[in-house]
Formats: C-alpha cells, structure tokens, sequence
C-alpha cells in the first residue's frame, strides 16, 4: 500500500474542481473550435504534435502509415480494451482529462499482469459532432499524463467520427522476458493468495460520484458534497497501475506461479486464476484489505463494503498466487496482503466468513455504468 501511495497527488489532474463542471469548461470557459473546422489530419496534428519518444524499442511513432518497433531478443506483450460513452462511462461525472488517464491505466494494468513492463500504446477514437478540438485536447492531455508518467510512447492510432457520442479504443504493447512471463494458469494447491493495495475503492467512489449525480440533476445550483472522500475518488477517477509492483517481483526475486489484474472485482479474477490453474481456493474474508473512506462510504450508502471489495471492481490492484518458499520475501512488504491460499480444486472457491463458515464464491463480474 506504501508504495502505490507515495506515488503522491498527481497535482496536474485536479480532482476536486472538475467533476459536475464538465458542462460549463466545454461550453463557456474556451473559446471552441469545432472538428470540422481543422478537419480530421489537422486535428490529428494537434494531438500529436508534442510527442517525445522516449523508448529505445519505439523507432517510428506518429506520421506514417504504421509505426516501427524493434523488440530485440524480447517477447511482446499486446493487449487492448474499448470504452464506449454511456456504459464504460459518464461525462456528467468524468473529465475527460480523467478518462484519457484512466483508459491508459486500465491498458497498462492487463500488461502488469503478465509481470511485463508496457512501451508504447496506440489510441483510436470515433467523435461525434457534441465534441470540440478543445475537449478532444483535455482528453488527449490525460493520454499524454499517463504516457509521461509511465515512460510510455504513443505511437499511432486512428481517428473517425461517430453518430452517437465518445467511443475510446487504447492498445499497448510490453516488453518480457520470455522466463519472466506469468500466466493465470501456474497456481498449485498450497500456493498463498495474495493482492496489493486495497479493494472496493473504486467502486465506492463510483456511488458516491452517482448518488451526487442524481442531486446534481435535481438542482443544478447545489455543489456536490465530496470533502474527505479524496482517496475513493480518485481511485474511481485516476486510478494506477501497479508496474511498481512488477519492479519489485524483480528485485526481490519473486516469480508469482499465476496473476490477473482486478477489473471486475476480487471474487470473478480469483475464479478466473482457480479455473484457468485448475485449483480451488480459500479466501478469508478478514484478511481483505479496505481504506477507511471505502468502509464509510458503504456505511452512509448502507452497502456492505465486502460487496464492493469482492463483486465492484475498477481497483486495477493486482492478484497473485506465490509459492510457500517464497513467503519470507514478501511477509514484511506493506505492498501485499495475504488473503488466502489455494487448495484442490475438488474443495472449490470459497469465502471463509469472520464467523469460520465457508460460501462458495460467485462470480458477478462488473456491470459498468450500472
Ligand atoms: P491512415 O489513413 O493510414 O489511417 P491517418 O491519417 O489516420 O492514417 O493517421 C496518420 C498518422 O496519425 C498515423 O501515424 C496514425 O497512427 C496517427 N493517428 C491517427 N489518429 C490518431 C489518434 N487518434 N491518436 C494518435 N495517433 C493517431
Ligand atoms: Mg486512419
């Protein structure tokens, strides 16, 4: 947990003044220049006009008809994810700063869990006419955040209108040696169960950006109440990806024998590492790792915030299963939590209670937007 927090506030992504003023910075603040004005290269232009390539496997990025990599001896790693307005999310609540960040995130997060390191990222984006060159550039300043802060070059992408509001398609590659590469498919019975960081977060800060959405709607003059709930927010608004953690499973000589990235929730990815290694599971519900702000947020909106740690998803944290050998090394890291070990799979996947009774987990997945 140390570690992910001391990545500190990103004070370029401010949290506090955005969220319900999206209406008012995209019509009254800038002056607005619409697409069709630049048109589609001039646009592109824009956005990619300050790249700096800064990896030595990036040899051509933006500007031609397709970029060049040389990845040497290593593997690559590829991986891809579409959000579409109005189900992945909601521009009443979501600067469109957040949503290039977060897009990035979500790409970066799947190629941590490869325990690979990513490089470059391709962005494809379909606009319709509601958007401005200078809300298609907030967006793009996020992208280009996420890029500098991760040491990742955007190399291309594509750019087409829509008829119905903001689709956002992001690609990354990663770099891997071939011997470092963790499937979800290596746990064995005995292994220990472990994650990172704290769960339910993102989803609390979700309810509580809709629940001040609904008052919003009801009265625009009243201002949302969002003090002292920054660290969920900013878990559903900015969150990381964890390639902190993938440099220190280096250093440390750690391999983990499986790992996913937690997108849908900690009971639907323990069942996908279960399923895909073939083992069963015992998860301690007292051992899950939770911020305050999630439990309060769940007391006030009557939650119970085991629910938002194990079907909410969003936490982009990552799950992995160790060998016993390998406890001494991670025992004292604040970073990881032991929350279970793996069993055969004829004992199946169950949430041991405080209580010491035994429920087979349910996958619920994460139903964005709902
Ligand atoms: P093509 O006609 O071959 O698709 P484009 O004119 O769409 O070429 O793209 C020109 C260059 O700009 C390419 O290098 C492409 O990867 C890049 N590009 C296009 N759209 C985007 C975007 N939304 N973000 C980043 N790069 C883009
Ligand atoms: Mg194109």
């Amino acid at each position: 947990m140390q570690r992910y927090k001391s990545m500190g506030n990103f004070a370029a992504l401010e949290l506090r003044i955005i969220p319900f003023c999206l209406k008012l910075t995209m019509s009254k603040e800038k002056q607005q220049t619409s697409i069709s004005e630049l048109g589609e290269f001039g646009l592109i232009d824009r956005l990619t006009k300050n790249i700096h390539l800064k990896n030595k496997s990036t040899i051509k990025g933006v500007g031609d008809d397709a970029a060049i990599l040389d990845y040497k001896d290593k593997q690559i790693v590829v991986s891809t994810d579409l959000l579409t307005e109005g189900i992945h999310f909601n521009l009443m609540y979501v600067p469109l700063k957040h949503l290039g960040y977060k897009a990035v995130i979500v790409n970066l997060s799947d190629v941590c869990a490869m325990n690979a390191v990513p490089k470059q990222i391709t962005v494809n984006i379909a606009l319709s006419s509601k958007f401005s060159v200078e809300a298609v550039e907030e967006l793009y300043s996020g992208i280009h955040l996420a890029c500098e802060k991760y040491g990742v070059d955007l190399v291309g992408g594509d750019t087409t209108s829509s008829l119905t509001g903001l689709t956002i398609s992001i690609s990354v590659l990663g770099e891997i040696k071939n011997e470092n590469i963790v499937y979800r498919s290596g746990a064995k019975p005995t292994d220990l169960l472990c994650v990172t960081g704290d769960l339910g977060g993102a989803y609390m800060g979700l309810q509580l950006l809709e629940r001040e959405n609904e008052v919003f709607k009801g009265n625009e003059n009243l201002q949302p109440q969002l003090e002292g709930y920054d660290y969920i927010l900013e878990r559903q608004l900015k969150p990381e990806a964890r390639v902190d953690i993938v440099s220190a499973f280096r250093e440390t000589g750690i391999k983990p024998t499986s790992m996913i990235d937690i997108s849908d929730g900690l009971s639907s990815e323990i069942m996908h590492l279960c399923k895909n290694s073939n083992v069963g599971c015992n998860l301690y519900e007292d051992k899950i790792p939770m911020d305050s702000q999630t439990k309060k947020m769940a007391e006030e909106l009557n939650i119970n915030p085991l629910v938002a740690a194990l079907n909410g998803g969003e936490d982009y944290e990552l799950l992995f299963t160790i060998s016993l050998e390998d406890y001494e090394k991670i025992k004292l890291d604040p970073d990881f939590t032991i929350i279970g070990h793996m069993t055969e799979p004829s004992e199946g996947s169950n949430l041991v209670t405080t209580s010491g009774s035994a429920i087979p987990l349910q996958a619920q997945g994460w139903n964005h937007g709902k």
